[in-house]
């Protein structure tokens, strides 16, 4: 079902779909994530993913994807973007983790036609303490996102809690505005965009059966970006470091649920006094 907008309304039978498109994700980016170790390759971070959408009998949101507008068609399952690569960086046997990187692990999931989509950042070995005060900053910026997600509420009240968020830092980071995060469903990309910047009350309103992608990006300098000769791989314009975090929710009558997050977001809504609504399975 479409609203007026165009925007993708799910079914409870489908969102309930949605979920177990959100759970495959999250259990190979928790198993990517455990990997990551000084020598791995970026490739084999992606074979890890191939194994786990075969364990799971889903396909590849990523494998193939062509916006038109990136380097063709996308040649692998995750994006593995290392610390100033921000996203979409290219999986390959090259391209070596090592002490101190900050690795964002981006992976998108198809199950009986419907996708997830979610990222972590991960830190290999002992990282730089801006670093990991970067990727806390942002893994934060996501929850904030996310907890203002209300019925009633409209898209960008998730825009301005992300921002409000990054800015309430005693220091200051680059907040990309050249991507957002999307609409998900039937697709990966769908409407509305949901930028990490702006001010409340705007854009479509938060409804049952939406499903949204939220992903903030943030960098220790610039907002600023380019894209390498791949024509995939985005990177800081000044070279500094970047994390990027990112879930799939929706919000049910009962409260938040988190598609993509193993427990749907019970820990961290709890922490947060926010109400978690799963829909029982
Ligand atoms: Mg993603
Ligand atoms: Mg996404």
């Amino acid at each position: 079902m479409a609203d007026h907008r165009g925007i993708e309304l799910k079914s409870v039978d489908q969102l309930r779909q949605m979920r177990r498109a959100g759970l495959v994700v999250g259990r190979a980016l928790e198993a990517m994530a455990a990997a990551c170790q000084p020598g791995l390759t970026t490739a084999e971070l992606n074979d890890l993913a191939v194994e786990a959408l075969a364990r799971e009998k889903a396909t590849s949101s990523f494998l193939g994807y062509d916006p038109g507008w990136a380097g063709g068609p996308f040649p692998g399952v995750v994006c593995v973007s290392i610390n100033q690569e921000v996203v979409h960086g290219l999986p390959s046997p090259e391209r070596v983790l090592a002490t101190g990187d900050l690795v964002s692990i981006d992976f998108g999931a198809v199950l009986d036609g419907w996708h997830g989509d979610s990222a972590v950042s991960v830190e290999v070995g002992p990282v730089a303490p801006a670093v990991a005060r970067l990727n806390q900053v942002t893994r934060q910026a996501l929850w904030a996102g996310l907890a203002a997600a209300r019925l009633g509420g409209r898209v960008s009240d998730i825009s301005a809690a992300v921002e409000a968020s990054v800015r309430s830092q005693k220091e200051r980071y680059g907040l990309l505005r050249d991507y957002t995060g999307h609409g998900i469903g039937s697709a990966m990309h769908q409407e509305p965009d949901v930028p990490n910047y702006g001010r409340p009350g705007r854009g479509p309103a938060l409804v049952e059966g939406l499903c949204l992608a939220i992903e903030p990006m943030l960098t220790l300098g610039s907002r600023r970006t380019a894209v390498l000769e791949d024509g995939w791989t985005v990177v800081t314009a000044d070279d500094s470091c970047s994390a990027h975090w990112e879930h799939t929710m929706t919000v049910t009558k009962h409260g938040l649920w988190v598609l993509t997050a193993l427990d749907g977001g019970e820990a961290e809504l709890n922490r947060l006094g926010l109400p978690f609504g799963p829909l029982s399975d």
